[in-house]
């Protein structure tokens, strides 16, 4: 519908709708309670947001977390809509103030949690309100199978017909088992035709598992890999959580921590300090995180297993809200599971329920250990065993197996032997150490350097030894006894790899490394600088001004004028009015001490009053244009190729003229700089010749896609338009 496409442009600043929101929205206007099942970063919120601005009347919100409230709230104020949420963290006072404006039809959405519902005065004020829609926010809580049964969400339903006046209901959740979803849809009057479900894949998600890695080691060279970026790293205990954030303070990072041990003012502080963005890692129990929208987290690590695949997935998910690759990091090791499963042991369920989470907790290990790929697992477990397509995502540590097999087995041997010469009764850094030779007294009091094992590992550091005896442990090929300092032991499988009946080898995983920036980095951080200020002043999230995602299309696009602002992602109408001026002085300002940065023009979204004219020129543009935009859009050109049905060196030529036309284009895709350098020194050698003739004399792996792209970019080199 126009005019709810209208809203999501001029308020919300995105071109479309993301898939299932137009047709829930469509459904509420033609006043059909409708359940609306996505997954989380989906884009729920707009599925009301929409029709509540589209509405006359007041949109009732019912969510659970008051924390999620505040930051809905915050978020529609900075659009410019009125809203509120009337809940126990504000004043009585000030909760009969905002009743009496909500009986004024004041407010074009109010939040409140459930329990609003017991109290007089709200329901009087409610049947005096004038009511646009009624919407159940994480709807699952209604239901007793769902995670977070809430009683009152249930008495809710009785309440709204003693109100009367047929609001429209629509429910929202990201849990979807069948069960939950009967439930609601029993309970709210829905007709399962009425039920939009968009499926669970989160694509801009790649999720990774690290083996028999130095956890902190590998912390620190994510970070430095992926500075900048805002993370949260979950940790199992409140003693890791210590360790991780003491670890990581010592080296100078903006880090928070947050977990039950604190006060609920640290707590509160922590958790401040980082939706604002002044701290930008977060090391914290699972306590942290429920009713965090933050959208512009990029990775989440999990320095320890979870207990079960529904906090993993729930955890994991809180990264890449808006929408942008963002990195899942499980740091795997088999010691971990002891933790989880002492944890069950201390609860309190009965036997069954133990039994029940044991398996849980297996299924979660099973994550680890699987070869193949890590999202289709995760859909697999969520569709409760309903046929999943068994496809490869292409961008889990499985499906990429970046990095590099090694053969260990000679390693494998030395370790295992020397276990066996310690007796079977030492833990993982005694065998190291004694690998190592290491001169550490303990070893002379235990007798141990007289062994032929000491030192025979010299040659590596005694962090790589933990690393490979890790290693040994996550494959089954040593066992470590249970226990606070487990003693390494040898199985079945040590002696078919002491025998040499059995070969070991191991994959050395890169650290995956952040997405090529193609938007000015620089000036990205300016931006970045100037939303934490203003974010400040205003007492607003620095991410309801503008995403993560926005900023970057400034620092790509460079827009000059209102009408190239408001043509970016992420920017409407009413943004451009509250913040744009600010912003788009900063990047004049930046722009002048930058003169010589050539910007492509924002190309990929038509602003809102010029979107009709243009949508009919759509075809007329021309074909290198439209091959440009897909690169653009992160396809590679193999993929550019097959979605136009055309030759790979048709889209690559097309790529260049593009560059020829003063589109920025991002050569790293094409080579680097030492590759570069050759050609260039070749070209020059040989005195400008044929392109056949410079092949020739480059080595076998410069192809001609590389030689163009250098000759291109140095225009040394026309590309014929076609
Ligand atoms: P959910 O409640 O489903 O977990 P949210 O409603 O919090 O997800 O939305 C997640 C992010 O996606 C937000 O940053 C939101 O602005 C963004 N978003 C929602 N709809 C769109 C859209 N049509 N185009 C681009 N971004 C969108
Ligand atoms: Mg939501
Ligand atoms: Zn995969």
């Amino acid at each position: 519908m126009e005019k709810h496409l209208n809203i999501l442009q001029n308020y919300f600043g995105y071109p479309s709708f993301r898939p299932g929101q137009a047709e829930v929205i469509d459904n509420i206007d033609q006043g059909k309670n409708t359940l609306a099942v996505m997954p989380t970063g989906g884009g729920k919120s707009l599925c009301y947001q929409v029709p509540g601005l589209a509405m006359n009347g007041t949109a009732i919100i019912i969510s659970p977390l008051i924390s999620l409230m505040k930051d809905q709230v915050d978020g529609l104020h900075g659009l410019g809509v009125t809203a509120t949420y009337i809940n126990s963290s504000i004043s009585a006072a000030e909760q009969h103030q905002r009743l009496r404006d909500m009986q004024q039809n004041r407010y074009q959405f109010i939040y409140v949690a459930p329990e609003r519902f017991e109290s007089g005065s709200f329901i009087h004020a409610l049947k005096q309100t004038n009511i646009s829609l009624i919407a159940f926010d994480e709807a699952h809580c209604i239901s007793q199978w769902g995670h977070d049964f809430r009683p009152s969400y249930r008495s809710i339903v009785p309440i709204l017909k003693e109100i009367g006046g047929d609001p429209v209901i629509m429910a929202l959740t990201a849990t979807a088992t069948p069960e939950v979803i009967e439930d609601i849809q029993t309970l709210l009057h829905i007709a399962p035709a009425n039920t939009v479900h968009t499926g669970f894949e989160r694509k801009n998600l790649s999720f990774f598992i690290e083996k028999g890695v130095n956890k902190t080691d590998y912390i620190l060279s994510y970070l430095k890999k992926h500075q900048g970026e805002v993370g949260i790293i979950y940790a199992a205990t409140r003693k890791q959580v210590e360790y991780v954030y003491d670890f990581l303070k010592e080296k100078g990072y903006a880090v928070s921590k947050y977990h039950g041990g604190l006060s609920e003012q640290e707590r509160q502080a922590a958790q401040t300090a980082f939706i604002f963005d002044q701290s930008e890692i977060m090391v914290a129990t699972t306590a942290f995180g429920m009713g965090i929208d933050k959208s512009n987290v990029r990775f989440i690590i999990h320095y320890a297993i979870p207990m079960n695949m529904e906090s993993y997935y729930q955890e994991a998910g809180r990264a890449g809200r808006d929408g942008e690759p963002s990195n899942c990091v499980l740091l795997f090791s088999p010691q971990d599971i002891h933790t989880q499963k002492f944890l069950i042991e201390k609860s309190e369920l009965d036997e069954e329920g133990m039994q029940r989470e044991y398996q849980k907790l297996n299924k979660m290990v099973n994550y680890c250990r699987t070869q193949s790929c890590l999202n289709s697992y995760i859909l697999n477990y969520f569709q409760f065993g309903s046929v999943a397509p068994s496809v490869s995502c292409g961008r889990c540590s499985n499906c990429l197996k970046q990095g590099e097999i090694v053969d260990i087995t000679e390693e494998a041997q030395m370790i295992l032997s020397c276990v066996k010469r310690m007796r079977e009764r030492f833990g993982v850094v005694m065998t190291a150490k004694v690998l190592k030779g290491s001169k550490d007294k303990k070893l002379i009091q235990f007798g141990l350097t007289g062994l032929t094992t000491y030192g025979i590992l010299a040659k590596y550091t005694e962090k790589e030894i933990i690393e490979r005896i890790h290693f040994l442990i996550a494959e089954q090929y040593l066992s470590a006894e249970e226990g606070q300092f487990p003693v390494l032991q040898l199985n079945q499988k040590s002696m078919d790899i002491l025998t040499g009946k059995q070969n070991v080898t191991m994959f050395i995983q890169d650290v995956p490394t952040a997405e090529k920036a193609d938007y000015n980095a620089d000036l990205f951080e300016t931006l970045r600088q100037l939303r934490r200020t203003m974010s400040e002043q205003l007492e607003l999230p620095p991410y309801v001004l503008f995403s993560d995602m926005t900023l970057k299309e400034m620092a790509r696009y460079l827009p000059t004028n209102k009408e190239d602002f408001l043509r970016l992602k992420g920017v409407g109408q009413k943004k451009y009015e509250l913040y744009g001026e600010a912003f788009l002085k900063a990047i004049a300002d930046w722009k002048e001490k930058n003169p010589d940065f050539k910007a492509p023009t924002a190309i990929h979204f038509q602003s809102p009053k010029t979107r009709h004219v243009k949508e009919e020129e759509e075809d007329n543009r021309p074909s290198y244009q439209k091959s440009y935009e897909l690169l653009q859009r992160g396809k590679s050109i193999r993929e550019i190729a097959a979605i136009r049905d055309l030759k790979e060196t048709t889209i690559e030529s097309h790529l260049f003229q593009a560059s020829q036309k003063g589109f920025n284009l991002n050569w790293e895709l094409f080579f680097n700089n030492q590759e570069e350098e050759e050609i260039l020194s070749t070209h020059e050698a040989l005195d400008a010749t044929g392109l056949k003739e410079l092949k020739e004399a480059l080595p076998e792996d410069f192809t001609y896609r590389k030689i163009k792209a250098v000759l291109v970019k140095n225009e040394k080199f026309g590309v014929k338009e076609g």
